[in-house]
C-alpha cells in the first residue's frame, strides 16, 4: 500500500462513518421531536444493529493497520488527515477494548433506559427508573475497567466528555467557584428577592412564541438554508455536518424565558457548528473542538449576549409587539433585572446565570461518589435533596424537579455536566478577550451580531477539531485556561 492509496482507502473509511452516524443520528432526532411514543422499541433494535455496524466496519485488522500506516507516515500528510488519523487511533483503542455484544447491549440499554426515564420524570416515579440505572452505571464501570484498569472510572469519563480534564482538574476549578462565587450568591439571591419577574410567568400563548424564536434566529444570522428547528421534551442541537444542523426548543404557554433563552442558547450551539471551516468536512473533524467548547458558545450567546443590558434592551421592543398585554408594564430595566434575577431555584436548566454553576456543582459531587463507590444508586434521591439544601437551601418536593430533572444519566452521560461549568467559564475569558479588540456591546445594542459572529468563528468555530480543546483556547485568548476571568464577570455584574 502506499501513501495515495492510504488516504484514499481512509477517506472511504470516514464517509462510511459519516453514514452510520447520520443516520443514527436521525432515527434519535426523530425520536425527540416527533415519532410516537411507541416507535422507542423499533428505534432501540435499529440503533443496536447500527451500532454493531459501525463497530465492525471500524474495529479491525485492517483499519488497525491502516491507522498504523498512516501515523508512520504522518511527516508526509496534510495537517487535517495527520489529525484525523490521530483522533482515530484514540478512538479505535477506546472502542476496541470493549467487547462489539456489550457495545451493542449498551446502546440498547440506552434507549430503553431514555424511554423509562421519560416515563419516571413525568409520574414522578425514581423506583421504576432505578433498574436501569443501576444497569447504566455496571456497565460503565466494567466499560472503564476494560480501557483502563488503572484509572479511577470517573477519571475515565471526565476525559471522554472533556479531553485532559480529571478529577484534580475540577476540584481545583471548583474550589476557586466555591471561594470567590458562593459567598455573592449568599449576598446576592437575599438582596434581590424583591425584583418583580411574575410577568415572565404569565400566559404566553405558544403560536406567539414561535413567532419570538424566528425573530431571534435572524438577529443571530442563523443560515436557514443549512439550518433548522424542530420542538422537543428537551432542547438541544445536532450538527450533521455544516450544511445540516438542527436544534430543538420546548415551549411552556406559562414561563416566556424558558424558550427564549433555550433558543439562544442553541443557537449559540448551532452557530458553532455552522461555521467550522469548509475543508473539515467530511474529514472526522467538522465538529466542535470539545464539549467545554462547545458549551463556552452556547453560554456566551446565551448569557455574555442574551443577558447583558445591550441585547434585553434590543428584544424588549420586540417581544412588546409580539405580547402587547403581557408586556404593558414592563420596561426594558424590569425585563433586565427580570432575566438576571439570581434565585435558589431547583431546575437547572432554568436557573440564572450567577447560581448555575451550583448545580453543575452538586452533580458533579454526586457523580464523584458514585462512581468512587461511596454511594449506590439507590442513594441518589437523598443525596440529592440533601446537596440542594447544602448549597441552595432549598429542598425538591419531588424527585421530578429534583434527581429525575435531566436526561444525561437515563443516556449513560456521567462525567457530561461539569463541561457546562467549564463552557461558562471559557465564554467569560473569551468575552474579555473580545472586548479588548472591539466595542462588542455596542453592535448588540444595534442588533448587528455580524462583527461578534465572524470573530469567534476566526478564534473557535473555523478550528473544528483540527486543534486540540487547550490549544483553541491559547489560540483565542493567548494563554491557558483561567476560572478567575469567571469570577470577575460574575462579580462585576452582581455586585450592582
Ligand atoms: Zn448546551
Amino acid at each position: 500500500m502506499n501513501l495515495e492509496e492510504a488516504k484514499s482507502k481512509y477517506k472511504q473509511l470516514i464517509g462510511k462513518q459519516n453514514a452510520f452516524g447520520q443516520a443514527m443520528a436521525m432515527l434519535h432526532f426523530d425520536g425527540a421531536t416527533g415519532a410516537p411514543p411507541n416507535s422507542f422499541e423499533g428505534r432501540g433494535n435499529s440503533l443496536s444493529f447500527l451500532s454493531g455496524e459501525v463497530y465492525k466496519a471500524f474495529i479491525n485488522k485492517e483499519t488497525d493497520e491502516l491507522i498504523n500506516f498512516l501515523l508512520d507516515n504522518k511527516d508526509d500528510l496534510d495537517d487535517i488527515t495527520k489529525r484525523s488519523a490521530e483522533e482515530a487511533r484514540e478512538e479505535f483503542d477506546r472502542t476496541s477494548k470493549i467487547p462489539m455484544e456489550e457495545f451493542m447491549e449498551f446502546m440498547k440499554l440506552r434507549n430503553d433506559a431514555n424511554h423509562v426515564w421519560e416515563t419516571a420524570k413525568l409520574e414522578n416515579n425514581f423506583p421504576v427508573f432505578l433498574p436501569y440505572l443501576e444497569k447504566l452505571i455496571a456497565t460503565l464501570r466494567r466499560f472503564a475497567n476494560y480501557r483502563d484498569p488503572d484509572k479511577k472510572p470517573y477519571n475515565v469519563f471526565l476525559d471522554d466528555f472533556e479531553k485532559g480534564y480529571t478529577m484534580d482538574d475540577y476540584d481545583k476549578f471548583f474550589s476557586v467557584l466555591k471561594e470567590r462565587v458562593v459567598p455573592l450568591i449568599h449576598d446576592a439571591v437575599p438582596k434581590s428577592k424583591d425584583i418583580r419577574n411574575d410577568f415572565m410567568k404569565l400566559k404566553y400563548p405558544v403560536d406567539k412564541q414561535k413567532i419570538l424564536t424566528e425573530r431571534i434566529i435572524d438577529i443571530m444570522k442563523l443560515n436557514r438554508d443549512c439550518f433548522a428547528w424542530a420542538e422537543s421534551a428537551h432542547p438541544f442541537t445536532m450538527g450533521i455536518n455544516k450544511k445540516d444542523v438542527r436544534f430543538t426548543t420546548h415551549f411552556y404557554e406559562d414561563n416566556i424565558a424558558s424558550a427564549l433563552y433555550s433558543t439562544i442558547h442553541e443557537g449559540g450551539h448551532a452557530t458553532y457548528e455552522l461555521n467550522t471551516a469548509d475543508e473539515l468536512m467530511y474529514t472526522g473533524l467538522d465538529g466542535g473542538g470539545s464539549l467545554g467548547l462547545h458549551e463556552s458558545q452556547s453560554r456566551f450567546y446565551e448569557n455574555n449576549i442574551g443577558r447583558s443590558r445591550e441585547f434585553t434592551s434590543l428584544i424588549h421592543p420586540i417581544i412588546k409587539e409580539i405580547f402587547p398585554e403581557q408586556f404593558s408594564d414592563v420596561s426594558p430595566e424590569d425585563f433586565y433585572n427580570a432575566v438576571n434575577k439570581p434565585e435558589a431555584s431547583l431546575i437547572r436548566v432554568e436557573a440564572d446565570e450567577l447560581t448555575y454553576s451550583l448545580h453543575i456543582m452538586v452533580r458533579y459531587e454526586i457523580e464523584r461518589m458514585l462512581f468512587n463507590g461511596d454511594i449506590e444508586a439507590s442513594d441518589l434521591p437523598r443525596i440529592w435533596n440533601e446537596k440542594y439544601q447544602e448549597y441552595l437551601g432549598v429542598t425538591p418536593p419531588d424527585d421530578s424537579k429534583g434527581v429525575l430533572q435531566d436526561v444525561h444519566w437515563s443516556q449513560g452521560m456521567f462525567g457530561y455536566f461539569p463541561t457546562y461549568a467549564l463552557g461558562s467559564a471559557i465564554s467569560a475569558q473569551l468575552t474579555f478577550h473580545m472586548e479588548k479588540e472591539f466595542d462588542y456591546k455596542a453592535d448588540v445594542a444595534k442588533g448587528d451580531l455580524s462583527r461578534i459572529n465572524a470573530w469567534m468563528t476566526d478564534k473557535i468555530h473555523k478550528h473544528g477539531e483540527l486543534l486540540k480543546p487547550k490549544e483553541i483556547i491559547n489560540y483565542a485568548c493567548g494563554e491557558d485556561f483561567d476560572p478567575n476571568y469567571y469570577c470577575d464577570y460574575l462579580i462585576k455584574k452582581y455586585s450592582r
